[in-house]
């Protein structure tokens, strides 16, 4: 990597919130509550970089993905975007920085619309947006678009049911390249795939950041695959950053709990390690956005947690080693040793007068 100091972020997020109401009412409509799946959330992103943000399922990283695009709409918050304000813009506009900014879905299945050829999906987004003077010249753009992510000329004809699971994810990145963007934001994008096709799309989408200069948000709940893609690596908690590092630091030494707990189901190819390894084994579920736990949102579920501050204070994301962000009162502590994990029993969560509709979680006992 180039020396982050002295060049511009691509893209900057700062204290991102994505709430969403909570609506009840037989007549009338009545806000009772919010569901905060992103709550301040900031990462920068430079060019030419890989960011891999990952996080259990419901932890709020694809609303934070589609809030960048201003897919889903931003409660509070900076999306700055190549120097230019995001959360500004409408209109024409917005959607010519879309255009730089382009997703890749996880199920390629869904996401390509089986009633329109390869041809018809790929020439939708250029003539939205303009680009091509007539139909030979987007015909021109997208059959090259092929031949960069491995996909025949003939397939232009062929419709989506036609294609196996890696083949459709090749169009979906070929859809997002067509355009020409900057930034791509990949949500899950191997996870539907088999195990054999995941290493394939992954070498592809790093061929391609090399020979195009693209800038990649990957957003996956695996950290292997993470690993192997990432420059950053991000650990996003119940709507919040609660880890950032470089990809090697933060698998040479995770700082937070949550992450050690997430790097120690990570399987070691080698047997002999893998027999000896640590397995941190988390109690209960993620709980509800709608209701988050006060203080430390780990502190329900945290084997390391503290009577002191845990419950009552926020842990701030900062800084602890060169580069290397962590949001835990206690991680340095943890780190040398002085703390020692412990058993933790599951809280029984109950529902507020704002959050009416998040049932009660029953303890669960400890093996
Ligand atoms: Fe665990 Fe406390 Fe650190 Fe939160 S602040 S991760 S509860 S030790």
């Amino acid at each position: 990597m180039t020396d982050e100091a002295q060049r511009q972020p691509l893209l900057q997020v700062r204290d991102l919130k994505v709430h969403f109401p909570i609506k009840r009412g037989i007549i009338f409509d009545r806000v009772v509550g919010h569901v905060r799946a992103v709550d301040g959330v900031d990462l920068t992103i430079y060019p030419g970089q890989t960011y891999g943000l990952v996080g259990e399922s419901g932890c709020g990283k694809s609303t934070l993905g589609r809030a960048v695009l201003r897919l889903n709409p931003i409660t509070a918050g900076s999306v700055t975007f190549d120097g230019v304000e995001l959360t500004q813009l409408e209109g024409e506009p917005l959607r010519a920085m879309r255009r730089r900014m382009q997703m890749i879905f996880q199920d390629p299945l869904s996401s390509l619309d089986p009633r329109q050829n390869v041809e018809s999906i790929l020439t939708e987004g250029l003539a939205t947006h303009g680009i091509g003077a007539d139909r030979a010249e987007r015909r021109e753009i997208i059959s090259e678009t092929l031949d960069k992510v491995g996909l025949p000329r003939w397939a232009l004809s062929r419709y989506p049911h036609e294609f196996s699971g890696g083949q459709r994810q090749r169009i979906g990145i070929a859809r997002a390249l067509a355009l020409g963007p900057d930034l791509i934001i990949a949500d899950e994008p191997v996870s539907a795939l088999d195990v054999s096709i995941q290493a394939q799309v992954i070498n592809l989408l790093e061929e391609l950041q090399d020979s195009l200069g693209l800038t990649y948000l990957v957003i996956a709940h695996d950290l292997a695959v993470v690993r192997h893609i990432s420059d950053v690596v991000g650990v996003m908690y119940l709507g919040a950053l609660v880890e950032e590092a470089p990809s090697d630091d933060l698998y040479a030494e995770p700082l937070h709990p949550y992450t050690r707990s997430l790097m120690s189901a990570v399987p070691v190819p080698d047997p002999e390690v893998e027999d000896r390894r640590e397995r941190i084994l988390l109690s209960g579920d993620l709980p509800s956005p709608a209701n988050p736990p006060t203080g430390c949102r780990f502190h329900t579920r945290c084997p390391w947690a503290q009577p002191q501050r845990c419950a009552t204070e926020r842990p701030e994301l900062i800084e602890l080693r060169p580069g290397h962000r962590v949001a835990c009162h206690w991680a340095l502590e943890i780190a040398d040793g002085r703390l020692q994990p412990h058993e933790v029993s599951s809280e029984l969560v109950r529902p507020t007068d704002g959050d009416p509709g998040v049932p009660d979680v029953q303890p669960t006992p400890l093996r």
